[in-house]
Parts: structure tokens; sequence; C-alpha cells
């Protein structure tokens, strides 16, 4: 009999505010829009309508979403490696 597996990846959008310098390159290369600019206090920043939950913890914002293509552009792009978005996989 053949199996069959059901993935759910979940991503995590991490960014180190001691680390970013607001240029906004992250925003402007991000593949599926979900990064936006916003103020300048907290840019760059997520689309609010893209983002399921959020959490913060120390400097860090960790942002889950489903709308995130885990292209990795953001990272690739981001001359200050303030960016990182990681992925786990359940298997069902
Ligand atoms: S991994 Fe890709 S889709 Fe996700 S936030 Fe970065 S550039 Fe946008
Ligand atoms: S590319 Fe990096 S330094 Fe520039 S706004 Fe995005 S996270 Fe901050």
């Amino acid at each position: 009999m053949s199996k069959a597996a059901v993935h759910d990846i979940k991503k995590t959008w991490v960014i180190d505010h001691d680390k970013c310098r607001r240029c906004g390159m992250c925003a402007k290369a991000c593949t599926t829009k979900l990064l936006q600019k916003a103020n300048k206090e907290d840019y760059p920043h997520p689309r609010e309508d893209r983002v399921d939950s959020e959490e913060q913890i120390g400097n860090f914002f960790r942002y889950n979403t489903k709308a995130c293509a885990n292209c990795r552009v953001c990272v690739i792009t981001c001359p200050r490696e303030a960016i990182n978005v990681e992925a786990t996989t359940t298997v069902w």
C-alpha cells in the first residue's frame, strides 16, 4: 500500500533591529511584496494583511506568514545580514 505525506511549512521572518539600517533594499526586492515601507522607526515592516501572528522577542521581531515564498531574496539582498527566514516542515 502506498503512503502519502502532507507537508506543512511554517516560515518565520526574523529581523535584527540592531543590525538593520533601514535602507529598504529588502522591501524593494521582496518577491511577494510581503515586506512594505512603513514609518521610519520600524521600517522595513511586513504588510499587516499578510501577517498571521507576531511576537516581539528582545531586538528580534518574528512574523509567521503563509504569504512568504521562502525565496530568501530579502536575506540575500540585505547588506547587513539583518534578515533571516526560518522554515520548519511538519510531515503528517
Ligand atoms: S523570503 Fe522572499 S517572499 Fe519571503 S519576505 Fe523574503 S523576499 Fe519576501
Ligand atoms: S535590507 Fe537589511 S538593513 Fe536594509 S532595511 Fe532590509 S533588513 Fe534593514
